[in-house]
């Protein structure tokens, strides 16, 4: 039975945060003394593994891991590899990650094997000294060995960047064609107000329709239909005969065709990345051996997927509009 949500949406699409913890702190995303889950709070591998599986017997067809970096969680190809049976039986069509790329270089080849095609790496800049700033623990240098690891073992790789203001506006043709000339494709993402972080939003946010704009000074955008089932949309670059994407929570909604929901590393889903309304799905996890209640709580949670997010950045309202950060439930 497909899971279809009151407005008519199919959710095919499941992402699951492994963990909360990350080797990078990014200014615009955690805190730098964040305070993590006792590790006791989590679901076992096998515990997620069991609820990844009945949310694909539910239809869903892409699965993706996040975090926190998906690639600290202790043991986590272990989950990959387990996940993988259901690629090899069809009933997924995509296993993919969104990682920082820190421990890519341990694992690109590990990830290939198990029938992994494609992964997000998350870089802002190319510049070494703003990697180390914006990262705060970040090596501009690991990443670069990951990505070469990954491209070596056959992955396909997108290069997400956020925008921020002042920080890499300028970069980003430089950004643009170093990703195009690798055979990768960029994404450019707003930045979004979630949780409490030591910097002022509003002096971070740039709205992707301005650099678009400016984009378009330098290169000739083409509007295409290219989709891989998340909600970027798509450009031809002609200068570069690349693909750049554009993530546009604040200025541009693209709650109607949400077919996504976000699992965290605690079994908590969040039917919606902008608003507050959750479910606990390991209370019914935990309650039997078989998966009867496990399989209503969804229903019920679908059942309660709302139209979409509100998510504001001004300097009137100084709080975040959801209160966790991106780093529960990953991008
Ligand atoms: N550690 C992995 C990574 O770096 O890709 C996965 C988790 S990270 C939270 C996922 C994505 O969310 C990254 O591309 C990150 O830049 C982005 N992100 C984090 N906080 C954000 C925010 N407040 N607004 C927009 N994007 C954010």
């Amino acid at each position: 039975m497909d899971m279809i949500d009151p407005f008519g949406r199919t959710i095919s699409y499941l992402r699951v945060s492994v963990t909360d913890r990350c080797d990078f702190r990014c200014t615009y995303c955690m805190a730098e003394d964040m305070t993590f889950l006792p590790k006791k709070d989590l679901l076992s591998l096998e515990e997620l593994d069991r609820l990844c599986t009945v949310f694909i017997e539910k239809g869903v067809k892409k699965l993706r891991l996040t975090g926190g970096e998906p690639l600290v969680r202790k043991n986590i190809m272990h989950l990959v590899r387990q996940l993988s049976r259901h690629l090899d039986s069809g009933a997924l069509e995509e296993l993919t990650l969104t990682t920082n790329g820190s421990q890519l270089s341990r694992f690109a080849a590990e990830l290939a094997d198990c029938g992994v095609k494609r992964i997000n790496v998350s870089l802002d800049t190319l510049d070494a000294e703003k990697f180390h700033q914006i990262t705060r623990w970040g090596n501009l240098g690991k990443v670069m060995e990951g990505i070469d690891a990954a491209q070596k073992a056959g992955l396909k790789i997108k290069l997400n960047a956020v925008a921020l203001r002042d920080f890499n506006d300028t970069e980003i043709p430089e950004l643009m064609r170093w990703a195009h000339g690798r055979g990768m494709d960029l994404t450019l993402i707003e930045t979004m107000p979630m949780g409490e972080i030591e910097v002022d939003r509003t002096d971070q946010y740039l709205p992707l329709s301005m650099l678009r704009a400016a984009l378009e000074r330098q290169f000739t955008l083409s509007d295409i239909p290219y989709k891989t089932g998340g909600p970027a949309r798509y450009v031809h670059v002609t200068e570069t005969g690349g693909r750049l994407g554009f993530i546009t929570p604040m200025t541009h909604n693209f709650c109607e065709s949400c077919n996504r929901v976000r699992l965290t590393c605690t079994g908590t889903l969040y039917m919606c990345l902008g608003q507050e309304d959750a479910a606990d799905l390991r209370a019914p996890l935990r309650a039997s051996e078989g998966n009867e209640l496990l399989d209503a709580a969804i229903d019920e949670a679908i059942g309660r997927k709302p139209k979409g997010h509100d998510f504001i950045i001004d300097r009137r309202t100084s709080r975040p509009s959801v209160s966790r950060h991106m780093s529960v439930t990953g991008g």
